[in-house]
């Protein structure tokens, strides 16, 4: 069993980074290749470099120390990269600017990431969206959200073959259940371990085939599921539902997300958990003031509209909004903006014309009185 790299470098498993580079240096020194009269000296010094490179990259050591020597030199032989398409001073080699550790690190990843077995494959994450009116995301609702996915086949229980079906060694992968491509890249010729694609990893193949599904041990169904849509949800939330994807040969079932769009309302804006309505008043009551009732989202509220109010001012409300998404008891406001509409002619009858000219007049009188009044003052 060859050196660890904290032994190669003669540190303890908790050196920090610079008593690494320290110590490489000093290494280093030691079996350069210029200087060493030691056969394998270039061999030492490559190992060297490589432990201080590894032990100075933090996400490397972390990987180093979890799987341990072996396995992160076995994963540098099978899905690493090749020195020998390097050439020359190992220096060279180790210096090269197309070389980094983060390079080897996402390597490794790719090599662990592939050839992993324990990771169950996965249906598909799908994806559909329901609609519902502004009361239903106030009150909260139930709807059936309906939609297609791949389920497992039922008449071979998702397996893909008949029960009596005969078993052979896969050919492709000649039972391995994995293929190894090589592809030469920058750091030399790279191989990744993938899932054999004719077997899915299965390592055999099957006499005969399910006749429903065609072997794909799936098969795309319409399907509706009960959706509890919770009070106060905004419009463009996703929800997550896990195993209500499609469903997978040999693996589990993948992900379904629900994003919910809210109809635009006739009447309501809404912000938040404010919402924002408009109403008109007339202008007399605008005049003495008045009280209201008001459609509220809820239903509806008394608005207390004082002497004088003018068009376009606002009033709050209080608590008459939406709720807030996920916190019992906690509603937003409704904010009334009222507008005062001047009525026509055409609509007002001959006794409001009366009253109206009569008022027209004496505010004419007051006017011209007003502007004398202060005339009188300069
Ligand atoms: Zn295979
Ligand atoms: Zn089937």
């Amino acid at each position: 069993m060859s050196e660890s790299f904290y032994d190669l470098l003669g540190v303890n498993r908790n050196a920090t980074a610079p008593e690494i580079k320290q110590a490489y240096r000093k290494k280093a020194a030691q079996h350069h290749p210029d200087v060493s009269n030691d056969p394998n000296a270039e061999e030492k010094f490559k190992n060297i470099k490589r432990a201080k490179d590894v032990l100075t990259d933090p996400s490397l050591r972390k990987t180093y120390d979890q799987v341990g020597h072996s396995q992160f030199e076995q994963a540098q032989k099978q899905g690493g990269f090749s020195n020998t398409h390097f050439s020359g001073d190992p220096s060279d080699f180790f210096t090269n600017a197309n070389f980094s550790t983060s390079g080897f690190g996402n390597l490794f990843e790719t090599f662990f990431g592939g050839s992993s077995r324990s990771t169950p494959r996965r249906g598909k994450t799908l994806a559909t969206s329901l609609e519902i009116d502004l009361e239903d995301a106030y009150s909260g609702v139930t709807k059936t959200i309906r939609f297609t996915r791949p389920e497992s086949c039922t008449k071979c229980n998702g397996t893909g073959h008949p029960s009596d079906a005969k078993t052979t060694n896969c050919s492709t992968c000649n039972g391995a259940g994995t293929v190894t491509r090589t592809s030469s890249t920058l750091f030399g010729q790279i191989q990744q371990v993938t899932t054999c694609p004719t077997c899915n990893g299965e390592r055999v193949s099957y006499s005969k085939k399910c006749n429903s599904c065609s072997g794909s041990g799936t098969s795309i169904n319409k399907t509706e599921i009960p959706f509890q849509v919770p009070p106060g949800v905004l419009d463009g939330t996703t929800f997550l539902y896990e195993g209500e994807g499609a469903a997978l040969k040999n693996g589990t079932n993948g992900d379904l997300k629900v994003t919910i769009s809210i109809k635009p309302h006739s009447e309501f804006k809404r912000e938040g958990s404010h919402i924002y309505y408009s109403c008109e008043l007339p202008f007399q009551n605008a005049v003495f003031g008045t009280k209201v009732s008001v459609p509220t989202i809820g239903g509806s509220s008394e608005l207390t509209i004082p002497p004088g109010t003018q068009s376009g001012d606002i009033f709050t409300l209080s608590g008459s909004g939406m709720p807030q998404q996920g916190r019992k008891k906690s509603f937003g406001d409704q904010i009334v903006k009222v507008q005062i509409p001047t009525p026509h002619p055409s609509s007002l009858t001959s006794e409001q014309k009366k009253v109206l000219k009569s008022f027209e007049k004496s505010t004419e009188t007051s006017a011209k009185s007003g502007i004398f009044d202060k005339l009188k003052e300069l």
